[in-house]
């Protein structure tokens, strides 16, 4: 099993068991966790003791949780209509990737993954992305909007979804 390295310090993570790491949290007990000697976690994929990524910091997390907010929508939203998920998220990294490559030189389609990131590099996805989320978010209005029937009262006045 390899180790990841912290985002954080750039150490490598411990493999610790989730009773050890969220005493409160029977539910985890179960799961894996990568923890570094500074503080910084990163959970496991379900059933295993491979890494979700690089463990990191509670403010790195905050980060790359919104850049996931802003991030997902925009391939889920192929997904709905009609594209393959593996597809629609790795071409969605592709352009993610293209798109951070000014700013951060060394990210490659390799590294390029959410729960890879830093603090900085997940914020910049946010800013990159949060303009097309918000378009999505219309697009997603305006169908609801249109969708009704404007002759039936009920659904003009909302009654009905
Ligand atoms: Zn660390």
């Amino acid at each position: 099993m390899k180790a990841p390295r912290c985002i954080e310090c750039g150490r490598k993570a411990a493999l610790e068991s989730g009773d050890a790491v969220y005493p409160h949290r029977p539910d985890l007990f179960r799961q894996w966790f990568w923890v570094c000697v500074c503080g910084a976690r990163v959970g496991c994929h379900k059933g295993t003791k491979s890494a979700l990524g690089n463990p990191c910091g509670p403010e790195t997390a905050k980060a790359r949780g919104l850049a996931h907010a802003a991030f997902d929508p925009l391939w889920r939203r192929k997904v709905e209509l009609g594209f393959p998920k593996g597809p629609s998220r790795d071409a969605a990294y592709v352009w993610l990737c293209g798109e951070m490559a000014p700013t951060f030189a060394d990210m490659t389609r390799a590294t390029c993954h959410i729960s890879m990131m830093t603090r900085e590099q997940a914020l910049l996805v946010v800013t990159i992305c949060r303009p097309f989320a918000d378009k999505v978010a219309q697009a997603r209005a305006f169908e609801r909007e249109t969708n009704r029937n404007p002759r039936d009262p009920r659904q003009r006045l909302g009654v009905v979804a």
